[in-house]
């Protein structure tokens, strides 16, 4: 195992829009998202604060997720 190689992961934050804040491990400092597990209602099954200007148009948008066209 030759040092320098592979990428440094470390601990870092990802901090969403609605003060969600998930630890993980990354090559990446201080990810900004957002939306994140808990506030999208793709995975809380409930629309909360997201509704409101286009945020989750975007959201679906960028990831193709629009349904039922
Ligand atoms: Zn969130």
């Amino acid at each position: 195992m030759k040092e320098g190689i592979h990428p440094k992961y470390q601990q870092t934050e990802i901090r969403c829009a609605c003060g969600e804040v998930i630890k993980t491990a990354s090559t990446k400092e201080n990810i900004r998202v957002d939306i994140c597990s808990k506030c999208h209602p793709y995975f809380t099954g409930k629309q909360k604060l997201v509704d409101t200007g286009g945020r989750v148009d975007r959201f679906n948008k960028r990831f193709n997720m629009n349904q039922g066209k």
